[in-house]
């Protein structure tokens, strides 16, 4: 088997991979890079060349591993494509807030090329989009020679599914994007253990974050928690930037949990945006599937409510409370932004992250000041000094690197590739790896190089 990384960026960026499997090509998500533009968003599908892509698996509807989706399907229109079926429940939703976000950025930041696809194109590939079960093994025969394709439950995010490719003698286990907690949405990662795989695909996303000695993902809740409570007492809002896919959910889930075992106070809960369309999709995916749990109750038990429309930076909005709202790393432009920019100058107020945050994004710059320090909110053309109080809380949708070394070495894997990660994070997985007892060929791929596994 042949794997080439598309992502032309390397790091984590656009995901994208060409397997070449004998008779057959495949390729691994099709994603669009979060901080690039235009077409060098967009992973290097011209090295496909003429070969003829027979399917694309999906391993969850994370933009940077959907988001070119269909510019790859328009070139390859005999490819069938493979997702669980909550994934593809959520895949046309997540394109088109996708195709409205470059068309406002075609105009915000001058790129010609934007959008990159069309509602229509969207349309028009959506009845190519086939449910797999977890568990469920899928054979294709092409030319005599068979190809097992088996999708696991990867947690993540509602459909995110790890993969096993049996073909030719050899299996090899693709991870996609992992957590192996439990969340309250979604159960944890509920893949093949202590199988013995030829060659695993690994993603590397947290391998330079290390979880200070007694910090657990319930410790971190509870500190989440007594942050909101302690800042709701002193008349001040908090600010929760979270991710529209699952973060969202997550949050109001854990927000109206806790509502209600007397963990926080009553006091008014807003939201706003994709996310609740979101969350409107999960009720679905609940129903239909069981495979999570979120119903349109949680929304409604919290009375949620819209922020106001018209905020200025540097006023506070004139009713407080729990603000919910995306983007996760207070991306301009963004609600998350906007809000910040009216409470961080105030004490009493909270903002605090629940995800990853980019260095290069204003979150991950915010996170960077000091107290006191002065902050410049660019696009809003205002600074002011960070005086609210500005925390991280380690509740990642990514398993840590210790859970997924040992996951990878149970199966005794010859080769093991990795994938979706900074440098320095590919690096400790490299030399952690190679440490071990278990002689095992780490390969960290070069962009458009073709490694054998
Ligand atoms: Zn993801
Ligand atoms: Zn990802």
């Amino acid at each position: 088997m042949r794997i080439t990384d598309l992502n032309r960026e390397g790091g984590i960026g656009s995901n994208s991979l060409l397997v070449e499997a004998g008779e057959f090509n495949f390729v691994v998500d099709a994603g669009l890079h979060p901080k690039m533009v235009g077409m060098a968003a967009v992973p290097e599908f011209e090295h496909i060349g003429d070969r003829q892509i027979d399917f694309v698996i999906v391993t969850h509807c994370h933009l940077d591993h959907i988001g070119s989706l269909p510019v790859l399907l328009q070139k390859h229109p005999k490819a069938r494509v493979f997702m669980s079926l909550p994934s593809q429940m959520l895949v046309e939703r997540m394109l088109h807030n996708s195709c409205n976000v470059m068309k406002r950025q075609k105009e915000e930041k001058r790129i010609p090329e934007y959008p990159l696809f069309t509602h229509e194109d969207i349309e028009q590939i959506a009845d190519r989009f086939e449910p797999l079960k977890y568990k469920t093994p899928l054979s294709l025969t092409k030319n005599g020679e068979t190809i097992e394709i088996t999708l696991f439950q990867a947690g993540h995010v509602a459909g995110a599914g790890g993969f096993q490719i049996d073909h030719a003698g050899k299996s090899v286990f693709f991870t996609g994007d992992i957590l192996f907690d439990d969340q309250r949405v979604i159960g944890g990662a509920r893949f093949p253990h202590a199988r013995k795989f030829d060659a695993m695909v690994i993603e590397t996303t947290r391998g330079e974050t290390e979880r200070p000695e007694g910090k657990s993902r319930d410790s971190e809740i509870t500190r989440l928690l007594e942050t909101i409570r302690e800042t709701i007492r002193g008349g001040g809002s908090v600010l929760i930037p979270v991710f529209a896919l699952g973060r969202m959910q997550e949050l109001l889930s854990l927000i109206n949990a806790a509502r209600k075992d007397g963990r926080l106070p009553r006091c008014p809960v807003f939201g706003a945006g994709l996310g609740l369309d979101i969350a409107d999709y999960f009720d679905q995916i609940t129903k239909r599937t069981q495979l999570i749990n979120y119903t349109r109750k949680v929304t409604k038990e919290l009375r949620l409510k819209r922020p106001p429309r018209k905020l200025t930076p540097g006023k506070e909005p004139p009713e407080p409370g729990i603000f919910i709202l995306s983007s996760g790393m207070l991306v301009e432009r963004t609600p998350s932004y906007q809000l910040a920019s009216t409470l961080l100058a105030h004490t009493r107020n909270a903002i605090c992250f629940v995800g990853y945050c980019d260095p290069d994004t204003p979150g991950g710059k915010l996170l960077e000041t000091r107290p006191g320090r002065t902050f410049l909110f660019e696009v809003l053309d205002y600074q002011c000094p960070v005086l609210a109080k500005v925390e991280r809380f380690e509740m990642s949708g990514h398993a840590d690197r210790e859970e997924i070394l040992e996951f990878a070495l149970a199966a005794k894997p010859e080769t093991i590739v990795l994938t979706h990660g900074d440098p320095g994070a590919r690096d400790w997985f490299s030399k952690a790896l190679e440490a071990d007892d278990h002689p095992v060929r780490v390969i960290d791929p070069a962009p458009l190089q073709a490694v054998e596994i």
